[in-house]
């Protein structure tokens, strides 16, 4: 099943949807950051819901969601533009909990109290850099579920946001993804809660366990509902580069930099949202002092 991200509305109800599924993404995120089991659920669980937040809003701009705990996950964070360039990081890499009590070690996982307690907090930012920002105290520390209640506390509008990250024995990953579900301003919000309790039934995880496409998954759970919107294939992609690492270095002053090639070293920039580290050798080092020395002469 390829990644892909479907936006729809059921017909006569007038009820918001999307569904992607994003095996590969959390995949590629995952080896990026060199995550083990819970630190793989946890940022799996968090791209797949900001790209539904972020991609599904129809704002210009980025949004991220972060969750700063106080517990061992220690912080996670997740951004996505417009466009679906999806990019994130959890700070405890190396969770691996142990299954609870009758846990399936390939159904959903319970990472709560990994998590908990802490807070989600969500920022849209606009083109033009105009920004707005918002906080609530984490549920449960399921991370989707905390988006969920961020979604209907803070933004007060009624919705449903359901994301897993499923592992094999081995703790890879098999299986992403999620859906969210938002109520318009004329929805009834008993076929709201209809629909929250026939995705709580587990048919959602059983049919990102059994890799269905997206439109399988969507034409599944929602008969009849129709696609509104552009399909998107959101992508883990970074938008750090070396020439932003290289903008930064020639605001130094001449000297700084005729430092730094005296003393030979390259310099290391680390990337934390993708985990890139950028490279400015000494003779490029030296290219940039001596064109700020000719810039000032
Ligand atoms: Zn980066």
């Amino acid at each position: 099943m390829d990644d892909l991200l479907l936006r729809g509305s059921t017909g006569k109800t007038h009820i918001e949807l999307a569904v992607f599924t994003s095996t590969q993404l959390v995949k590629d995120a995952a080896q990026a950051h060199d995550l083990t089991g819970t630190s793989a659920i946890a940022l799996g669980r968090l791209l797949t819901a900001t790209a539904l937040v972020g991609i599904s809003g129809h704002r210009p701009g980025v949004t991220s969601i972060q969750i700063l705990s106080q517990s061992r996950i220690q912080q996670i964070f997740a951004d996505v533009t417009e466009h679906g360039w999806l990019r994130g990081y959890v700070k405890n890499r190396t969770l691996s909990h142990p299954l609870f009590l009758n846990e399936d070690l390939e159904g959903r996982r319970t990472i709560g109290p990994a998590v908990i307690p802490g807070q989600v907090s969500v920022v849209r930012m606009g083109d033009k850099g105009e920004y707005i920002q918002s906080a609530t105290p984490l549920y449960n520390g399921e991370v989707d579920i905390d988006v969920d209640h961020f979604l209907n506390q803070s933004d007060q509008v009624a919705s449903v946001v359901r994301c897993d990250t499923f592992l094999d024995r081995q703790q890879g990953i098999v299986a992403a993804g999620g859906l969210l579900i938002r109520a318009l301003p004329d929805s009834r919000l008993e076929d709201i809660t209809e629909l929250r309790e026939k995705i709580d039934g587990g048919l959602l995880s059983q049919l990102l366990r059994e890799r269905k496409s997206a439109t399988e998954i969507f034409e599944k759970l929602f008969p009849g509902a129709k696609e509104t919107d552009p399909r998107v294939v959101p992508i883990w992609r970074c938008r750090c580069s070396k020439s932003k690492v290289t903008s930064t270095l020639r605001m130094l002053d001449v000297m700084e930099l005729a430092d730094m090639v005296a003393k030979d070293q390259p310099v290391e920039v680390r990337c934390e949202l993708c985990n890139t580290n950028h490279i400015v050798s000494t003779s490029e080092l030296e290219i940039l002092m001596k064109s700020k020395t000719s810039a000032q002469s």
